[in-house]
This record gives C-alpha cells, structure tokens and sequence, in this order.
C-alpha cells in the first residue's frame, strides 16, 4: 500500500524532498486531504488552507541546494491555539478571546518560520489551557482519532489528536502540568515538555507563568528534538529564557534508570501498568539498569499544583476584561458602570472551569489565607525539587506511566473535577520542578475485548513518561529512540 505523505515524519519528509521525491505543495494538499477526511474529529479550530498551500508553493520555488535544507523547511504544522502567529487568530478555545488577533510571531513560531515550516491551522483545546480531556473548550470537544468516543486528552488534545490522524506532520503545544505529554498518551504520539526556561514564552497566552512550556507533539523522538532544537534557547522577549543546552551530557550507553515507586501505587490501571513495566523490562533487556527509587513528596504534588496553578491564572486571567483584548459584554446600556463591564464580560466570556480556577486562586491568595495556601504550597514545591535533585543523584533518568489510565470516555469526569485532575497525577510534579520530560506510546489497550487482550478492533494507546535532570533533554530523546526501536 501507498504511504501517504501526510503520515511521513520529520526525517521522512527532509529525505524525500532531498531526493526530490515529492514536492511541498503535494506534502500540503495531501496534508489538508487528511484534514478533511477527519473533519468530524474536531482537531482543528481553523485551517489555512490557501494560505498553506501558497507557502508550499512559494517554498517549492525558492529550494535550490536540496542538499542544505533548512531543518523545518516545508514541515506542515499545526498550531494551539494559544500561540500566536502573527495576523491569525487566536482564541486559547474561549468566547472571551474568539475575534482576537495575534499582533506578532511567538519567539517558536518566529524561530520555525525562520527555517521553513509552514502552518495548517489552530487546534483545539480545553479554554485558556485547563482542563485534561479538551472538553472545556468553548467551541466543540475533540475527538480521539483511536476511538471517537473517547476524549484525545488535554489540554493540547487537538494538537494530538492532529498528529496521531496525520492531519499534519507535526505540531506545537504547551504543557503547564501535563497538557502536552497527556494527550500525547492518549492520542499515541510523542509529546516533550521541555526544561522551564528552554523555549521562550513570548506570544504563549500565559496560563500559570513559572510552570508553562511550549513544545512539540511528533510522530517520533528524533522529531520531537528537531522541532525542539528550533524553537529552545535564550530569547530577550522573555527573562527566564537560557541559553541552549548548556551542558547536555549523555550517560556512556547504559542508563541508570529509576522508577519511583510512588508512580506505581495505587491508582494505577493494572494495563497502563503492565504496558509500562513490559516496556522497562526491555530497556532491562538492552542493558540498560533498573533501580526503584523514591519520590515521597510527589504524593503532594496535585495539590501544589491546584494551589500555585490557579494563583497565577488568577493573575494572568486578570487582564481580559472587556476593555484592553476580545469580547466586550453584550450590555450595551448607558447607565452600565465600568465595574459592570468588567464583570458582565467576564461572566460571558468564561466558561465554568476558568471560572472556577479564578475564584480558588483569588481566595488561596488572599489576605489570611496566603500563608496557610500560597506559601504553603511554595514550600511543598521545593520539596518536591529536592525529591527529583536526590533522585538525579542515583540515576540519570526517570521512568513511569504517563498518566493512570487510557482515554476515557467523554462525559465521564466533567461532573467531577477531582476525578479530571487525577489524569495528571504524574504529570505535575515534573512541571513544579521545572523538569523536561517526555511522553512516547509504549503499548495498547484492547478495550472491547477485555482489557488488555489483543484483538482485532478498537485499541487505545499508552504512554510512558521519561523525565530528565534539567537541560538533560537529550537523555529523553535518547532512551525514547532506543525504545521505539524495539517495541
Ligand atoms: N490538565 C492540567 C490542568 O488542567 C494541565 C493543564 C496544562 O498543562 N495546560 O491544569
């Protein structure tokens, strides 16, 4: 059978436009074909489909040396729709945002225009980046491409699911305490959140500040580090940038690996488990060394997170207001007061979630309870870094579930955010830590047929989560290379 172009990767793509096997404009239309056929997945929340195909085709025009190719040169992408590309709009899945427009490039977007890549569209995801299933998003719920009842994750869910249907070759997310590595679980692709500090903020709508990273969700590992090796590095648009991978060291070979038994208690599915243990055992198999080791204070971590988290989007979120970006209230009436237009254009614009993390920031940071919240939870965060720092001591890197299950259903967390949060319970502590960490499939799930047997018919992927020391993302892409060989 054919290969489709829209399903090539990163390094597929290079090499056959190296050798002149196809050309950008056929990559494209094959890509926006894909789009689409899976119309009905809701991935996408606009495609550019002329402006796409005129890029191929101005980029088709402009190769000469096909032997020195621009690393992302003529790579289509699909984009979340909280990053900004300049005079596209750009909503992060709210009503408060639905017209605005991005007046500049994200530094990543900057950075991959620079070298050629071309975009195909904004995709969904949960509103202003919080959620783990993309169905707060304001406009549709997206669909998972594996089973369409299922929900893709989130909060980056179009963007996985955009990848895992090759309705692109590649795309962007952001993960601020798992919303790139989740969904890349659950949609089965490869989802990196990058060390705080590698890939520059600038023209990411902030969710919660110290804890946001933009990265890529790939088709592999190697493509995961070309797109990364783009956008990362220090940028003046945003003080926390650093400079690229100042001391990047990669272990001889053979990796010391640890796997935490806080992230196999409890909680966890006995598939999602076995997949991932099964998965360990043939790194065991390549030599490489398992060790348990233990992360006590990441039994902490959601709450931190849902403490720290909501205290910044209180303070992000604070700026849309009816008057500076987007929807402005629909009463129009004279004697509206200015406080009357802040709060009825934020009772319209807001959907419940958003909603919901502004009142728990707002209060958690207010006076009297700052201290028993805020710095609380501050504290627990830097325990939680001591953890990771003893941990790194022992090994060179970390292995685990992604999160504790497969997709689920839709509907059924919506009534129970807890339940919605626990999807990330693995997730979040990497974030308050500030460290990389990658996401890759590592198996399936046969769900019509007993869990776990395999079968003809519907399947759900798996994913396992590597986390690295700081600045370490060259481990992640390494073991992921090496396991991907061999599953
Ligand atoms: N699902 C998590 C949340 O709802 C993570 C979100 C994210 O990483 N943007 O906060």
């Amino acid at each position: 059978m054919r290969m489709e172009l829209c399903e090539l990767t990163i390094k597929q793509v290079q090499d056959g436009l190296r050798s002149k096997k196809f050309s950008i404009a056929e990559l494209v239309s094959d890509c926006l074909k894909a789009i689409d056929k899976n119309k009905e997945l809701n991935a996408y929340l606009e495609v550019y489909g002329e402006d796409a195909l005129n890029e191929a085709k101005r980029l088709d025009g402009a190769t000469s040396d096909f032997n020195e190719l621009p690393p992302l040169w003529g790579i289509p992408f699909a984009v979340k729709d909280n990053i900004f590309i300049e005079g596209k709009r750009v909503s992060a899945a709210s009503k408060i945002l639905e017209n605005y427009e991005a007046s500049y490039d994200a530094t990543a977007i900057a950075r991959m225009k620079k070298t050629g890549a071309i975009f195909l569209g904004r995709t969904n995801m949960d509103e202003f980046a919080m959620g783990s299933s993309t169905e707060n998003s304001a406009f549709k719920p997206t669909k998972n491409p594996h089973d369409p009842s299922c929900v893709p994750g989130g909060s980056s869910g179009g963007s996985a699911a955009a990848v895992a249907a090759n309705m692109c070759i590649s795309a962007l997310g952001s993960d601020t305490g798992g919303s790139i590595r989740q969904p890349a679980s659950f949609c089965g692709v490869v989802g990196l959140k990058p060390t705080y500090g590698m890939v520059s903020r600038s023209g990411l709508i902030a969710m919660a500040s110290s804890l946001d990273q933009i990265g890529p969700l790939t088709k592999t590992a190697e493509d995961a580090k070309i797109v990364f090796d783009v956008i990362k590095g220090k940028d003046p648009l945003d003080s926390t940038t650093v400079e690229s991978n100042p001391k990047s060291q990669i272990p001889n070979l053979k990796f010391k690996i640890g796997l935490p038994k806080e992230y196999f208690g409890q909680g966890l599915d006995s598939d999602v488990e076995k997949i991932v243990r099964d998965a360990i055992k043939k790194l065991q198999d390549l030599g490489h060394e398992i060790k348990e080791i233990s992360l006590p204070i990441s039994e902490y971590a959601l709450a931190a997170y849902y403490i720290i988290m909501p205290a910044e989007v209180s303070a992000n979120l604070a700026r849309f207001d009816g008057i500076r970006y987007g929807l402005v209230t629909s009463d129009k009436r004279q004697e509206t007061s200015l406080y009357d237009i802040y709060a009825k254009t934020r009772a319209e614009g807001f959907g419940d979630e958003v909603k919901r993390r502004i009142m728990l920031g707002t209060y958690t940071l207010s006076a009297g309870y700052y201290d028993a919240y805020y710095l609380k939870a501050q504290k627990v965060r830097r325990l939680i870094k001591e953890d990771f720092e003893k941990a790194f001591k022992e090994v060179d890197i970390i292995a685990g579930p992604t999160s504790p299950t497969p997709a689920f259903k839709f509907g059924e967390r919506t009534d129970d955010p807890l339940k919605m949060y626990l999807a990330d319970i693995y997730t979040v502590a990497v974030n308050l830590a500030g460290l990389p960490g990658l996401s890759m499939n590592a198996g399936w799930v046969y769900p019509e047929h007993g869990r776990g047997v395999e079968q003809e018919g519907k399947k759900l992927p798996v994913g396992i989560q590597f986390i690295a020391p700081w600045f370490q993302e060259d481990r992640v892409f390494n073991i992921a290379a090496q396991l991907e060989k061999i599953l």
